[in-house]
């Protein structure tokens, strides 16, 4: 059987989503948008609703309509009623932007009624805007999953639709603030512009005076024109013009219906059409062309659709009517395709833009800078759904499943879709939402995992053995491995690069021997588990230590280790632990890292023997109260800190320990009450590793709190610093500082914040020296003095910001008492010329981790090993250095989807951005090619 794929290896920095180019059509093409009049001005009127996939409400309350008094909405009545009424009348059209919910409309109709909605496709009247399964956050959310959630929505639009289905627009109308990776992959998408509403009020107030409201947004420098896209930002927010609101259904009163009887006392259609005509003439003031666009509708409007269009048919009508009267005010339904159309046809040369929108501050202090790291657990949770389900679609695929998985893979595709949404991932919604993102993100991974279970069964050649999986390892708490003697563990690494990685399993006997899968014995280390994991209150396991050895995992591959129980204690490796009194040195593979007597970082010495201050600490912002003339409180959007200097943890009372193996050094650290962490060190790498626990935030001073983790150097760094931009590119920032625009800044901290998905690093060119801090999810970072780094890493704070949610973002853990989190850091010390080595193959080491799973055995080692597959890649050889495997996952029939991408830009490594390597892939039995 031939497999109808043909792999190529991108040159480029990311290959698109699949779409292919339009070809001509039998859809009515809106980009035809015969009704612009050159002449006049062009009022595109766009009728629209938001529809968060969660916010104040779950996706299902929001859908079904249920718990109105926590907001009136109800999806699937918006569709019903705006499908009504395009049908009544075809000059009518609507923008539709969130596949999620049309999907769950979708399936509820009749295939009669179904038909007719593909007529008002076909024709134009219904188009799909952005059409991902969600209208993704582009601060905390990753690359490849919002590649995964444009794809997944795409691809259920082309199946029900066409070509016809696809959306050619980016309406990103509320997320806060526009990544430069967005409008990169928003281009390689094929999408033609992006339409949004949030960036800094400053740059708004410049740009409406200047009319530059409109540009030209440079995705990236790698792929020069292809990532370039036509940005439209509006003025008046994604809502109508005051006064022209018809939402009866929950605005109470709506604004006033058009009453066009002329006997009637209340007639107001003059008044009406007046105040639009003037209204449209002061709006197009900032804007360069002779087009306007009035956004129609804003969040879960349209549940009564009969209203909006009654009153706009009329004001189309009675507006054009004054055209015989010299008006030049030309009105009509439009969708933003068409209004991109006026555009193309005013031939404007528009301003150029190639840094990005963040942070965005809707007013002095007001900088919407707590997002990247509000809801730290819900943010790292989402990044271990992510891993589970590329491990989950990879075996999937590897194991010739052919489609038969597709109901087990497909929910937590659309959960994970989900997830990407601005008020999911963003930690911006209500604690009862946050609560169900979490627990369907739980139920589709375990869906995900009986995939993987059996998958890996075909490959290991045993169809008897049962995978089971230790979903708390977090908490180093794991069922299987705590009391069970024989245990194969198998770790699958979904990265396309072959990696060593240390494992550590919590468990209850220190007699266990571990074996390679060559059924070789192994060496391997008990450590006892740090006192801060074992009170962690969510954490219900006997174990007190950790069983820790080394695993080689092949690229797209697995290794099996066996883990024994071993009556003879006396081969146990256990690790030595000592209170730390003096100063101290630990030698990495070239670095020798030195603390002091406390048992703090001092300093560090690299390869080349220079020497540099290296501290880090945890310390807290106070978060501001509602108490001053701007109320501006700290919460779940914005950030403000109460004054410019973080409180430190007094450092004099640090309590620490030095745990030692033969292999692994780690010092322990209690900073204070609710902050420990590891400190740990490995004799064959070079990056050094944090393990952190934080929380419960204490709150009885009716102080909120935003905990950071700061990192201080003597590297001279000019004010400049380095953020990655979903994980993918990294953007210079400068202190205090925007690259169009004079910046006044009235938050010295929050507004020097910027999102921090995978990587902050600062450079000392002088020394050609570079500190990179990789994170483990998302969070906001900054370097507010030279030569430090600092993310926040946990916030508690008592007060709503006043953006919508009305709640303050308190998150109350499993007791009630507070959130406790863990989470980790790695630090690397490099030149400038090797940094980017060094942090793009170890932040895909992190994002893809190796998926663990555990079965239960019987019998020798030898046994074991002689009759089952221990070892297995995917692939001929490891891919290319510069080579990443994004997605791999079937598709429909006997079609499978796979994205490689190079993943260097272009100024950071000259040789690996450049060179290509042929690679083959195969599956267990038959070989891509
Ligand atoms: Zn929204």
């Amino acid at each position: 059987m031939a497999f109808p794929l043909a792999v190529v290896l991108l040159a480029l920095i990311g290959s698109a989503v699949c779409r292919p180019q339009l070809a001509p059509t039998t859809c009515v093409d809106n980009g035809q948008c015969k009704q612009i009049d050159p002449t006049q001005l062009n009022v595109h009127l766009v009728p629209h609703t938001h529809d968060d996939v969660g916010w104040l409400k779950t996706v299902d309350q929001y859908f079904y309509g249920t718990r109105n008094g926590d907001q009136r909405a109800g999806v699937q009545y918006i569709i019903d009623s705006v499908v009504e009424q395009l049908l009544k009348n075809e000059t009518r059209k609507f923008i539709y932007v969130e596949t999620a919910f049309f999907w769950k409309w979708w399936q509820l109709q009749t295939p009669e009624h179904q038909e007719r909605v593909k007529k008002l496709v076909n024709d134009g009247q219904l188009e799909f805007i952005n059409g991902g399964w969600c209208m993704n956050d582009e601060a905390a959310a990753h690359y490849q999953s919002i590649v995964d959630q444009m794809t997944w929505g795409h691809r259920r639009l082309q199946d029900t639709f066409g070509e016809c289905g696809i959306p050619r627009i980016g309406w990103q109308i509320d997320p806060f603030g526009h990544s430069r990776e967005q409008a990169s992959l928003f281009a390689q998408m094929a999408f033609d512009a992006v339409f949004f509403y949030r960036i800094d009020y400053e740059d708004h107030n410049i740009r409406v005076k200047e009319k530059r409201m409109e540009l030209l947004w440079q995705g990236t420098d790698d792929l020069g024109k292809a990532s370039d896209i036509f940005t439209h930002i509006m003025e008046m927010g994604y809502g109508p013009p005051p006064g022209f609101s018809w939402e009866t259904a929950r605005d109470n009163p709506s604004d006033d219906a058009i009453i066009d009887d002329p006997e009637s006392e209340d007639y107001n259609v003059d008044k009406i059409v007046d105040k639009f005509i003037t209204y449209a003439k002061q709006y197009s003031n900032y804007y360069a062309t002779n087009n306007v666009l009035f956004p129609m509708g804003t969040d879960f409007c349209y549940e009564d659709a009969n209203a909006w269009f009654k009153n706009m048919d009329k004001l189309i009508k009675y507006v054009n009517a004054k055209k015989v009267n010299g008006s030049n005010v030309n009105v009509f339904y439009s969708t933003p395709t068409c209004y991109l159309n006026g555009i193309h046809q005013a031939n404007h040369t528009f301003t150029t833009k190639s840094d990005d929108f963040f942070p965005y501050a809707s007013y002095y202090h007001s900088y919407w800078t707590g997002y990247f790291t509000s809801r730290p657990a819900l943010k790292r949770y989402e990044k271990v759904g992510n891993n589970a389900l590329q491990v989950c679609k990879q075996l999937d695929v590897l194991s010739l499943g052919n489609g038969k998985n597709e109901d087990k893979i497909t929910p937590l595709r659309e959960w994970l879709g989900v997830m990407q949404h601005h008020d999911a991932i963003a930690g911006t919604e209500k604690q009862h939402v946050s609560d169900n993102y979490a627990l369907k993100l739980y139920k589709t991974i375990e869906k995900c995992q009986s995939v993987v279970d059996e998958s890996l069964n075909i490959l290991i050649g045993d169809k008897n053995l049962n995978q089971l999986f230790c979903n708390q390892l977090n908490v180093s708490a794991c069922a299987v491995t705590e009391g069970t003697d024989n245990i194969a563990v198998t770790l699958y690494n979904a990265f396309g690069h072959n990696i060593n990685r240390v494992v550590r399993l919590p468990v209850t006997s220190k007699a266990y021997k571990v074996f390679d899968p060559k059924g070789n014995a192994v060496k391997s280390d008990i450590v006892a588990i740090p006192e801060s994991v074992l009170s962690l209150k969510e954490r219900k396991s006997k174990a007190k230590d950790e069983l820790v050895f080394e695993a080689q995992v092949p690229a797209l591959g697995f290794s099996t280790y066996l883990l024994k129980a071993n009556s003879v204690q006396k081969s146990i490796n256990e690790a030595k632990i000592t209170k730390i009194s003096d100063a101290f040195t630990i030698k990495s593979k070239s670095l020798n890292i030195r603390f002091d007597k406390t048992g703090a970082l001092n300093s560090i010495e690299l390869k080349n023997g220079k020497v540099v201050d290296f501290k880090q600490n945890f310390e807290f912002y106070k978060a501001k109260d509602n108490n001053d003339d701007f109320h501006q409180p700290s919460g779940a959007y914005v950030f403000r800190s109460d004054g410019d200097s973080p409180q430190l943890y007094n450092t004099t009372t640090l309590q620490a320990d030095l745990v030692e193996t033969s292999d692994v050094k780690e010092v322990r650290q209690k900073v204070s009450e609710y902050v420990s962490q590891v400190i740990r060190i490995l004799p064959n790498n070079d990056m050094i590793e944090f393990d952190f626990v934080v929380g419960p935030i204490p709150v009885d001073d009716k102080i909120g709190k935003e905990i950071i983790s700061r990192w201080e150097t003597n590297l001279t760094t000019n004010g400049l610093f380095y953020t990655d931009a979903n994980g993918r590119q990294l953007l210079e920032r400068k202190r205090d500082f925007r690259p169009t625009w004079k910046l006044t800044v009235y938050e010295e901290i929050a507004g020097n914040y910027y999102p921090v998905n995978s990587r902050i690093a600062i450079r000392d060119e002088k020394q050609d020296i570079q500190m990179t801090v990789l994170n483990d999810r998302s969070q906001g970072g900054s370097s507010i003095k030279d030569g430090s780094v600092e993310l926040m890493v946990h916030r508690r704070d008592l007060y709503d910001d006043h953006f919508g949610v009305a709640e303050a973002l308190n998150e109350p853990g499993v007791d009630g008492k507070g959130l406790q989190i863990r989470g980790k850091f790695w630090v690397l010390f490099t030149s400038i010329a090797e940094a980017a080595e060094a942090h793009r193959e170890m932040a895909y080491d992190i994002l893809l981790e190796p998926s663990l799973t555990f079965a239960k055995i019987s019998g020798s080692v030898e046994e074991y090993v002689k009759s089952h597959k221990t070892q297995y890649s995917g692939l001929t050889k490891e891919l290319p250095k510069n080579v990443h495997l994004l997605t791999l996952e079937q598709w429909k029939g006997s079609s499978y989807l796979i994205r490689l991408e190079h993943f260097y830009q272009q100024k950071e490594s000259q040789s690996l951005f450049s060179s290509q390597t042929p690679i083959r892939i195969v599956s267990n039995r038959k070989e891509l090619s």
